[in-house]
């Protein structure tokens, strides 16, 4: 092989791939679809709530305590993100299902504080174009013969 094809060679074999639609997504104007059971942060269900505190017993980070809620009577879960590790066993443990993942992983912050989340936050959940006003559209990845490539799922 010739100096001039062996220096060309490898841009030749990369130049198809370049050249195809983006591999990546571009968040935050496209966001994927995450899995059915994707752990991000919870919700909670202030009416099925009892105020039990297994949640709180059985997380293995100590991030869930029980504390007063404004409107409410008794005591509700608070938890502090900045510990968390999104293991699910407040979820899966809590009796009355009162705990649930969302898929929200927009929560990051400069200030710890505002990783701890009032059971009042915790009921709040915020629709997705509020957290990221830029999203255009959601997306999910499909596998071709050869390549994995996204396509649109809607418009948001
Ligand atoms: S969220 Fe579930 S486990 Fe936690 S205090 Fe309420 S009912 Fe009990
Ligand atoms: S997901 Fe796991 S670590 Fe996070 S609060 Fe629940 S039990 Fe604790």
């Amino acid at each position: 092989m010739s100096l001039l094809k062996k220096l060309f060679k490898p841009f030749l074999i990369v130049a198809p791939y370049v050249l195809r639609n983006s591999q990546t997504v571009a968040y935050p104007d496209e966001r994927l679809v995450f899995a059915e059971r994707f752990r991000g942060r919870h919700k909670l269900h202030f009416d099925r709530c009892i105020g039990c505190g297994t949640c709180a017993r059985v997380c293995p980070d100590n991030s869930i305590v029980l504390v007063e809620a404004e409107g409410h009577e008794g005591k509700y879960p608070q938890i502090d993100y900045g510990t968390c590790s999104l293991c699910g066993y407040c979820v899966e443990f809590c009796p009355k299902a009162a705990l649930e993942f969302t898929d929200l992983v927009e929560f990051s912050t400069r200030d710890a504080s505002e990783l701890v989340y009032s059971p009042e936050r915790l009921a709040e959940v915020p629709s997705i174009k509020e957290v990221v006003p830029r999203l255009k559209r959601r997306i999910e990845p499909y596998l071709t013969k050869t390549e994995m490539k996204y396509r649109k799922v809607e418009d948001l």
